[in-house]
């Protein structure tokens, strides 16, 4: 197994007696010291070795030395003190005196989680709950909860509301994995205003110096159509009108949504596929004038003109 450590591993001992012995590594305890004095140079290594789960449920019960994978969207990332049961570590009861200790340490641990601490973890539930809601991948929300550990490190909350930022995070998430969702979907999800969704989106850019690309249009043609029951044709038509607006230069600046929503809505005429401009409307969430609008835009740059299309357009109005 080869491995590689991080270069939060890669230390040396100080002392020149010292410079000629290697470092040990621990496994066992986790630590990583000193060959030539002892020195504990790392404490609470990850643990590396290798991973053996059975193939049984006995088996795994047995081997299985870990919880679960640790996460960025949990506020400790899922690595709590937990202050055990009531028993010494040879398995015999306390005595109440100690019992008493032990549960006032309990209190104590709780009451100490800082007030960062327990605002995170209301933020995380936040997203957890907006994740579900959009159906977007785990890894969307680990980012979107990284991004937010960032702001909050920031000082940015001050003057903002939670809902608000954590919406903004993982709006810009969903826009570095190319996971096409708009702004007013996630503000309608996170109940916030779109207004200060994208004021507060625009903040956490600036201020955090994040470099998000464009959406990739066409993901939105397939977003759109899911639910139409187009043939693969009909959007493949869509993505080729799309390439060619972007070669004519009209796309730049424009609603990205709306721009994929006309593009379908001018496939589906070409391919006799009817369907209103009211569904599209529905299915993008752009208004139907908007769609109308960009569509007349396109046929005239493109030059698309067929006997059919002023017959279908007066039918679908
Ligand atoms: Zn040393």
């Amino acid at each position: 197994m080869v491995v590689n450590y991080s270069n939060d591993y890669d230390v040396k001992c100080q002392l020149d007696t010292c410079k000629t012995y290697p470092v040990i590594t621990d496994s066992d305890r986790g630590e990583m010291f000193c060959g030539g004095c002892g020195l504990v140079l790392v404490q609470n290594i990850a643990d590396i070795s290798h991973e053996n789960n059975g193939y049984t449920q006995e088996e795994y019960m047995k081997f299985a030395r870990t919880g679960p994978a640790t996460s960025l969207t949990m506020h400790d990332k899922g690595l709590s003190t937990v202050i055990g049961i009531d028993k010494d570590s040879t398995g015999k009861a306390l005595s109440s005196k100690t019992k008493f200790e032990f549960n006032r340490l309990r209190t104590w641990d709780q009451r100490s989680k800082s007030r960062k601490t327990s605002t995170l973890s209301k933020a995380f539930t936040l997203l957890h709950g907006m994740k579900t809601k959009l159906g977007v991948s785990d890894n969307v929300v680990e980012n979107a909860a990284y991004i937010y550990r960032k702001v909050v490190n920031a000082k940015l909350t001050r003057g903002r509301t939670m809902s608000s930022l954590v919406s903004a995070a993982l709006y810009a998430a969903c826009r570095e994995n190319n996971i096409p969702r708009t702004l007013d979907d996630i503000a309608s999800v996170g109940n916030v205003e779109r207004r200060i969704l994208s004021r507060d989106l625009r903040t956490i850019i600036k201020k955090l110096g994040l470099n998000l690309n464009q959406y990739d249009t066409t993901s939105f043609i397939s977003k759109i159509s899911n639910n139409m029951n187009l043939k693969e044709k009909t959007k493949r038509d869509a993505c080729d009108i799309l390439k060619r607006c972007e070669n004519e230069m009209i796309t730049a600046g424009k609603h990205p949504v709306a721009q994929a929503a006309a593009s379908l809505y001018i496939a589906c005429i070409l391919n006799g596929e009817k369907i209103s401009q009211k569904k599209f409307s529905i299915e993008s969430g752009v208004s139907d004038v908007t769609i109308r609008n960009r569509a007349v835009l396109i046929k005239k740059t493109l030059k698309i003109l067929d006997d059919e299309d002023s017959e279908c357009h007066s039918n679908l109005l």
